[in-house]
């Protein structure tokens, strides 16, 4: 089962991308991952990669395809992957397909948990930090006993400029323009499926394994 997962910030990925990990027992594979371990065994392209992302350049994608070729070569995607946050772009979704292709594989699905935005904005600047302990509440999900005040030294609670609701509204609006022409090209491949992610966590999970198991 080869799965790509993608879906906005705060959607609610990262907790779907571990329930299909576990239960189809195929390695969730996130970029950060994949360029982290690449680095840490010192293979060739992982240190190709260090000394542009050393110089705060982008990585180019001949070398991220090439680490994730190894990546998808290794003996844990036997039964499949799942991609998460790679591709980025049209030109690495295009030499995605020709490594698949390469490898006598295909993408089965590409998985699309959709959240409409207003909800979005709610969930991500719902965040309150505690100034001392640096605990972490959220105003709807995890409040605090009293509002406003942390749960265990009473002091006020924070939000952090990232979490205001313009900011994240603008790192939305980035996204969403980044990930349309994305979005695009796999839905015109006939790839793409939108699960509704704004349902309970279990639901959606419940979704995503009609999609797959189907
Ligand atoms: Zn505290």
């Amino acid at each position: 089962m080869n799965l790509l997962l993608m879906g906005l910030p705060g959607a609610g990925k990262g907790t779907q991308a571990d329930k299909i990990s576990e239960k189809y027992n195929i390695p969730h594979i996130s970029t950060g991952d994949m360029f982290r371990s690449a680095i840490k065994e010192g293979t060739e392209l992982g240190v190709k990669a260090k000394s542009f992302m050393d110089q705060g350049a982008l990585v180019p994608d001949e070398v991220t395809i090439g680490i994730v070729k190894e990546r998808l070569s290794k003996a844990d995607c036997e039964k499949g992957f799942l991609l998460d946050g790679f591709p980025r772009t049209i030109a690495q979704a295009e030499a995605l397909q020709a490594l698949l292709s390469e490898m006598n594989q295909a993408i089965d699905h590409v998985l699309h948990v959709e959240v409409p935005e207003d909800k979005l904005v709610e969930r991500l600047s719902g965040r309150r930090i505690c100034p001392t302990c640096g605990r972490a509440y959220h105003v709807i999900y995890n409040p605090p006993k009293k509002e406003g005040i942390c749960d265990i030294d009473g002091s006020a609670l924070i939000q952090r400029d990232d979490d205001k609701p313009e900011t994240v509204k603008n790192r939305l609006a980035i996204n969403i323009e980044q990930s349309k022409p994305l979005l695009d090209f796999y839905e015109d491949r006939g790839y793409l499926v939108t699960v509704d992610g704004d349902q309970d966590i279990n639901k959606v999970f419940q979704d995503i394994q009609s999609i797959i198991e189907n």
